[in-house]
């Protein structure tokens, strides 16, 4: 099923979030992709941008959690400033570590919102646990081979999206729902 792997929103940048259509969706917590999404990918430290604008995400109400597949070294640098909950290594798309940033941030999945540049990371492992999922355009182009040859597969999928029926929508957000019980029995 295509649908899956589809975004709830998608915005350019994380500057053209609209903060209020998560508030209106009644979102609280806020999980982050560092690389691509919030940085290019061989920057190490956040930049003032990111700075300003997780502090915005704070002063509005929200509780943020950095969750990254990169290294401990790299997570702590990049969060060296902003010390905010942080997640690393965390095997994304596994449910396991979209559920552990919920439980840190105190909140139900439903609640919390997926921000990151993949959709087979980012994504899919907010959809496998019922999250908001927000897409947002990679900042480097330059990509390793891998990552380009998925970037193929994600285009494909995007011009679905952006054509996709509201009934196909529907189908999906059961998928989600049902797929949170089985992530959540997984862990016991
Ligand atoms: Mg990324």
């Amino acid at each position: 099923m295509i649908e899956k792997y589809y975004p709830d929103l998608y915005f350019d940048s994380i500057r053209h979030i609209d903060i209020n259509i998560l508030k209106e969706k009644g979102i609280k917590g806020i999980i982050l992709d560092i690389d691509n999404t919030l940085v290019p990918m061989h920057t190490k430290d956040a930049d003032e941008n990111v700075i300003n604008w997780v502090a915005e995400l704070k002063k509005t109400g929200f509780k943020v959690c950095i969750l990254s597949n990169a290294s401990l070294k790299r997570v702590t640098r990049f969060n060296k400033e902003m010390s905010i909950t942080a997640i690393h290594r965390a095997y994304k798309p596994a449910g396991k570590a979209f559920l552990n940033a919920a439980d840190k941030m105190g909140l139900e999945p439903e609640k919390v919102a997926v921000v990151g540049d993949q959709i087979f990371t980012d994504i899919y492992g907010g959809n496998k646990v019922n999250m908001l999922t927000v897409l947002v355009k990679p900042i480097d182009k330059k990509e390793i081979l891998y990552v380009r040859l998925k970037r193929h597969l994600e285009k494909r999928i995007l011009r679905r999206f952006s054509n996709a029926h509201k009934s196909r929508l529907e189908i999906r957000n059961e998928w989600k729902k049902k797929r949170l019980q089985i992530e959540r029995s997984r862990l016991n």
